[in-house]
């Protein structure tokens, strides 16, 4: 189960008004495949079209159809980088900010961290392994998408002044960077494949190699 609460912080913007949008984003994903909606609070999920099922939303599945309760705390207009393991909250800003794939990587890496966690909706103390398979979900995700099996993590560090990445490494040539950029406490994300020193949005690569979806 997920589920879905605010956390109305003073002199913040009502993370509540941003929820629609939330769903909106998740439907825009694959809707001839499932479409989601929000039950008094707890994300559901109904099937369109099973055949058009992708990783993502196997996954999605997986954490609404499990027993245990996770909570995404919403918060917005947060000095927090996405979210906080120990405090239950995701800066809704941030979470939209990213990119469809961005968006979908963070959510999985999100979601697998706190189901990872034992009791999460409790106890929040442990989190490296949690981490840890919240990056191994990131990888199967991209491996998924790019129909290769060598994609390999190799790392997540600070990079320039205000920016942060995640990077993976394919045999076939390319890198991957998952990057995080932050403008005035706002953080926009996007992921990006680099080959002979270009530098392409996933979602053009994906096009480009007919790869889409
Ligand atoms: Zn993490």
């Amino acid at each position: 189960m997920i589920q879905i609460s605010t956390v109305n912080r003073r002199h913040g913007e009502d993370p509540v008004l941003r929820i629609p949008e939330f769903i909106n984003r998740l439907n825009q994903i694959n809707s001839r495949a499932i479409l989601y909606t929000n039950n008094n609070r707890t994300l559901q999920y109904r099937i369109v079209d099973i055949a058009n099922i992708t990783n993502f939303d196997r996954n999605m599945m997986r954490f609404i159809d499990d027993d245990a309760m996770v909570p995404l705390r919403f918060v917005s207009r947060t000095s927090e980088f996405v979210d906080s393991h120990f405090l239950g909250t995701v800066d809704i800003d941030d979470l939209l900010g990213g990119s469809n794939h961005s968006f979908q990587l963070n959510l999985l890496h999100i979601l697998e961290e706190r189901f990872r966690t034992p009791d999460y909706a409790h106890r929040r103390t442990i989190f490296d392994r949690p981490h840890q398979l919240a990056i191994v979900a990131e990888r199967n995700h991209l491996r998924q998408l790019l129909h290769d099996q060598s994609v390999r993590y190799t790392g997540e560090r600070e990079r320039r002044s205000n920016g942060y990445v995640f990077t993976y490494r394919s045999d076939r040539g390319y890198r991957i960077e998952h990057l995080f950029q932050t403008a005035n406490g706002r953080v926009t994300s996007d992921v990006f494949i680099i080959q002979n020193n270009n530098r392409t949005p996933l979602n053009e690569f994906l096009r480009d190699n007919q790869l889409a979806n």
